[in-house]
């Protein structure tokens, strides 16, 4: 078994917590928390052993809340973190504890991209095998990949318009976008880091809107030849972690139709590619997609612990990934109830 630990309990980390623990060829040792608060309780309520930096130790006791040790004692015992700190603490870890411990981790997009090897399952599993260090890009980048990737091995891709509308906060935020404003960034980082995962020409601009349940999506592809058509996009995806809709209209009809199907937190764990969106002049096409943010990298940190580890190979580490997360049947659900 691969002794694993998850550094941060916060939005990410709760959710590759919940999967490492799943994993047949896994074990949590436990994970950690910085603040006494309702995610320490719900942690150890879950059954897991929690771990806080030392000087913390009191509040936490204060609290009646039970620690197994310091975050120090957590990672010595660990093969691999899951390092799901909050943006740019990532780093800090890096250099103040994994590297001198030459521990092996796994950061997330908030993350720089030089904080390690970009990685995403789908496009480049084999090549992040053995790195000591390997950062699972964001949602919104894990999303473009999983899209972009098969339309690339397929046709040939002249260049990529990404456009986002963005989120303004995740549902247990109490920060987020302005009430009555949309701001944007035109030349987003989107763009740039995609292509540290694929080498696509693509820019993006980026919009934050304030609403909670996803991030929407889209790209203008234009190719060097023929482009997909919608037809063809389907059989593209069948085995792809996408789910495909055709009727979907607001983002409030697949966030209930997660809650009607009865997912935790309602995770579905894949991009849905919206296909009502779906336009074309014959040389480029049109296309927008929902990115369920709180979940959706949580497959890829699975096989970035599988890849980094080399505990399983590509293929298998995918599928059995995707048992975990339920991701096949959730994607068919979904197919069927937006047929
Ligand atoms: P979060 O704020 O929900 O959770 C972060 C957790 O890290 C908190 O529990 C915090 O107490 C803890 N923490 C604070 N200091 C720490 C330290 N020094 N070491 C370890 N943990 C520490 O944040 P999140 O939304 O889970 O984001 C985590 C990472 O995942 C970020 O890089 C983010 O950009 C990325 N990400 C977030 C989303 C999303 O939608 N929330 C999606 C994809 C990727």
């Amino acid at each position: 078994m691969l002794n694993v630990c998850v550094n941060g309990y916060g939005t990410i980390g709760k959710r590759v917590a919940d999967a490492v623990s799943k994993h047949p060829k896994m074990k949590l040792l436990g994970v950690t928390k910085y603040t006494p608060d309702q995610d320490a309780k719900l942690a150890v309520m879950a059954g897991m052993k929690l771990f806080v930096p030392a000087e913390s130790a009191k509040s936490f006791a204060a609290k009646g809340i039970e620690v197994s040790g310091s975050v120090e004692e957590l990672v010595n015992m660990a093969d691999i973190v899951v390092d799901a700190s909050s943006d740019g603490n990532g780093v800090k870890n890096k250099q103040n504890i994994y590297l001198p411990k030459r521990k092996k981790a796994i950061f997330q997009g908030g993350e720089e991209a030089s904080v390690g090897f970009s990685f995403n399952a789908r496009c480049n599993f084999d090549l992040a095998a053995g790195k000591e260090y390997i950062r699972v890009v964001s949602c919104n980048t894990t999303s473009y990949c999983r899209i972009i990737k098969p339309i690339g091995e397929n046709y040939r891709i002249k260049n990529i318009d990404a456009l986002l509308i963005r989120r303004g906060a995740d549902l247990n935020d109490a920060k987020g976008s302005a009430l009555n404003a949309v701001d944007w960034k035109a030349k987003s980082h989107h763009a740039d880091d995609v292509r540290s995962v694929i080498d696509v020409p693509i820019s993006s601009i980026a919009f934050k809107v304030p609403h909670t349940h996803c991030h929407i999506n889209s790209m203008r592809i234009t190719f060097d030849g023929a482009a997909p058509k919608k037809d063809e996009l389907y059989g593209l995806f069948k085995n792809e972690r996408v789910a495909v809709l055709n009727t979907a209209s607001t983002s409030s009809q697949i966030v209930e139709a997660a809650r009607d199907t009865g997912l935790k937190r309602f995770d579905t764990f894949v991009p849905a590619l919206l296909m009502n969106t779906f336009m074309s002049n014959g040389s480029d096409i049109f296309i927008a997609f929902a990115v369920p943010q709180e979940s959706v990298v949580v497959a890829e940190n699975i096989d970035a612990i599988t890849s980094q580890s080399g505990i399983l190979q590509k293929n298998d580490s995918m599928r059995m990934t995707d048992d975990i997360l339920g991701i096949t049947k959730i994607k068919s659900q979904l197919e069927n109830m937006f047929s």
